[in-house]
């Protein structure tokens, strides 16, 4: 059945278990969107390929593992569709078709591109895949029409460079003088800024995370690892929780009451940081438990993740194929027979 929501396409690549920086600045709003919108969420096992190619042992799990982090998270495949990006290789025709008419320099300019290039020094990112990961994405979010895609404030470029590729394929190919592709529109969401334990940005090359699976022991010892202002030396100095990554937890995860105890008591030193700390494991716990019992439920029971992304698969396949065949249709290569225009026989 048709839908008149606004269409939302977002993908996250398939790294294994998700953490508390992916939850805050994505997971969470998808959860509130598919009620929202109509929601295609998928784990793009592909882009993970464009920097892990050379070693794909993992990559099945990992997709699976990202998938029950979702279903931990909230995200109900009966309210939007979730499926594995290599299950719908009309991607890949459609990225093909699409990377004929990218210029170059355009990928080139991608600010991420160099950056990454230089950054993850140990893999060869000189690939053909890794400069045309922009246009796979293009792919990804234009298959669907995608009304809208959420983004951070640091990919609004990419998005920016999907219209860019939509326009082009526009002004080629056409349908009875229609554009075949509409424009899709950034949809800015607010992340909050989420520390990982050493005080930087959480993330899994940092190997600063707490995951979503982390047990209640384990975030405890995490947090009792976790830096804090380093103005606040002895138990009796006043310290910042402006400054100090867990004052940042405390602000996301905690409620007011606890934050107005954490500020004051900080501020004063009436509190010492070994007892703040307490107070932030107890409020992730508070958050993470009903996760994880949700997530077990698919753990003991896999074949049930696996089918809610065959179905995601199918559903995602079957729109698709209809842009897919538009965008032939337009190029002139549908697979319908068109007798040739000279053609005189056939009497
Ligand atoms: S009391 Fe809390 S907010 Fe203040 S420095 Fe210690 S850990 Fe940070």
């Amino acid at each position: 059945m048709a839908s008149s929501r606004k269409r939302v396409v977002s993908g996250m690549r398939s790294t294994g278990k998700l953490h508390l920086g992916n939850y805050v600045g994505a997971l969470q709003n998808w959860v509130r969107m598919q009620d929202e919108y109509e929601c295609f969420f998928f784990v793009a096992d592909w882009h993970a390929l464009t920097t892990d190619y050379a070693d794909t042992s993992q990559i099945k799990q990992n997709s699976i593992e990202v998938l029950l982090d979702w279903l931990a998270a909230g995200l109900n495949p009966e309210r939007c569709t979730m499926f594995v990006q290599s299950h719908v290789p009309q991607h890949a025709e459609f990225h093909l078709l699409l990377s004929m008419i990218t210029p170059l320099g355009w990928l080139e300019r991608v600010p991420t591109y160099k950056e990454q290039r230089e950054n993850i020094a140990e893999k060869d990112l000189g690939t053909y895949g890794f400069l045309g990961y922009p246009v796979l994405q293009a792919a990804d979010i234009l298959i669907y029409k995608g009304d809208f895609v959420p983004v951070g404030e640091d990919q609004v470029a990419h998005v920016e460079l999907t219209r860019e590729i939509a326009r082009r394929f526009n002004q080629f190919y056409k349908l009875k003088d229609a554009s075949v592709l509409p424009e899709p529109q950034a949809l800015k969401t607010q992340a909050a800024k989420l520390p990982g334990t050493d005080g930087r940005k959480m993330s899994k090359s940092y190997g600063n995370t707490i995951l979503l699976t982390d047990p209640e022991p384990v975030v405890r010892q995490k947090l009792k690892t976790m830096v804090t202002d380093p103005a606040r030396v002895r138990r009796t100095d006043p310290g910042n929780p402006d400054v100090c990554p867990v004052g940042d937890l405390h602000k996301i995860f905690s409620d007011p009451e606890t934050n107005m105890k954490v500020d004051v008591g900080c501020r004063t030193a009436g509190i010492g940081c070994i007892e703040c700390k307490n107070w932030a494991a107890d409020s992730l716990v508070k958050i993470l438990n009903p996760m994880q019992q949700r997530r077990k439920k698919y753990e003991d029971d896999p074949r049930q993740a696996w089918r809610i992304l065959n179905e995601g698969s199918e559903r995602a396949g079957r729109e698709a194929s209809k842009t897919m065949n538009k965008v032939r249709e337009a190029m002139h290569m549908s697979l319908d027979y068109n007798a040739p225009s000279s053609a005189q026989g056939a009497k």
